[in-house]
């Protein structure tokens, strides 16, 4: 399991030899034919400031390469803000008093078909907090299968399951799962998730593991960014997907650094602050790091920033996005998990995306591929 590898990794020593980079290591990184962790290092680091726009041809070229120039498209589905753990930097954390919402089977239909009237979807992310009691695995797998009627994608980000969980629910017609860490400083960890199941760190590092073992086709990961030293965050991020790469090489993964915005409960302020030079930073060096994973930007990016970095190693974004239960059809109006900054309309994003040249791929899988997948799994 990947705690065990984690384990053999040191948070300080690991921020020393980051810091300690220098600019002749970052020509050599550039000039990898292979980059390794070492090289990722020296890529993140403040030495490899000066170096933004080589760093952004070679990630150009490396997603020119993979992906061409398409960008693919997907929204999120908040089906539930009901939750037990007290993530201190989320607004649906349990001790915050709002009106707590789970849709009815019913109302994820009409929120399905409200997304789409929006635009041609195909990937949709259902999202929920987490609340085994009242959203458990049932209310789920029902969920994933009414989805399924409407998007070849469905992919899921909720509570971090158990591999027989995970691999029902690819029954019901799941492709990918989603799961951030949020954080890897194990010592520091619990201050930001002090109760309930999320206070559980090894539970959660290794859902990839579970995700890995249950053959689930795609897993996202990622750091929250603003809780620790995001670069160390992000080295063990890496280390996490190189891990993970080899033992369940099957598998597509997907990457995203969302930074933390203002919640609903307003008291936690991040502890770190990235710019958006920093953020550019770090994707140019994941894609130069990794030619294959998607990377992932959400609607908390401004508009202008998305568009910019669509075209230098992004791969996915979401758009039209409601981060509240209900928010497309059943309550327009209600709590929102964070607020979004692009808030541009679905069919509008698309645009800008074509007039930068992007080929926007509403669908990249077809529900047939799930079946020959199937067949391979056994
Ligand atoms: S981040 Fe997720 S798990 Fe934590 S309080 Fe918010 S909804 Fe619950």
């Amino acid at each position: 399991m990947f705690s065990d590898y984690l384990d053999t990794l040191n948070w300080e020593h690991t921020t020393e030899r980051i810091y300690s980079k220098t600019e002749a290591d970052v020509v050599r990184a550039l000039r990898a034919e292979k980059c390794d962790i070492e090289d990722f290092m020296a890529l993140i680091s403040p030495a490899a400031e000066g170096y933004l726009e080589p760093m952004a041809r070679a990630s150009q070229r490396y997603t020119y390469q993979r992906y061409g120039k398409t960008m693919s498209m997907f929204i999120p589905l908040y089906l539930t803000n009901s939750c037990i753990n007290s993530c201190l930097y989320c607004g649906f954390h349990a001790e915050n008093h709002i009106p707590r919402t789970i849709l009815t089977p019913e109302q994820i239909v009409l929120e399905c078909q409200a997304i789409k009237s929006l635009a041609p979807f195909e990937n949709i992310l259902l999202v929920t907090g987490e609340n085994p009691y009242r959203a458990g695995v049932e209310y789920i797998a029902e969920a994933v299968r009414i989805a399924k009627r409407y998007f070849d994608n469905v992919k899921i980000e909720v509570m971090p399951l158990d591999a027989p969980d995970y691999k029902s629910l690819k029954g019901s017609g799941l492709n990918g799962v989603i799961c951030f860490q949020e954080t890897y400083n194990r010592a520091r960890y619990n201050i930001y998730h002090p109760r309930g199941m999320k206070a559980n760190f090894d539970w959660r590092v290794n859902a990839p593991d579970r995700m890995g073992q249950a053959a689930v086709h795609s897993i996202g990961m990622g750091v929250l960014i603003g809780l620790e030293d995001w670069r160390t965050d992000i080295t063990m991020l890496a280390h996490h997907l190189r891990y993970l790469e080899r033992h369940y090489w099957r598998t597509r993964y997907s990457v995203n650094f969302p930074r933390l915005r203002p919640a609903e409960n307003g008291g936690f302020q991040p502890n770190v602050v990235m710019s958006d030079k920093e953020l550019a930073q770090l994707t140019f060096a994941f894609r130069i790091f990794d030619h294959d994973v998607d990377i992932s930007y959400s609607t908390r990016e401004q508009a202008a920033f998305r568009d910019n970095m669509a075209t230098l190693g992004v791969t996915t974004v979401s758009a039209g996005s409601k981060t509240d239960p209900g928010g497309y059809a059943t309550y327009p109006q209600s709590l929102e998990q964070f607020s979004v900054s692009d808030d541009r309309s679905p069919v509008e994003v698309a645009d800008a995306l074509k007039r930068l040249g992007r080929e926007v791929v509403w669908k990249d899988w077809d529900r047939t591929f799930d079946l020959w997948r199937d067949t391979q799994d056994r």
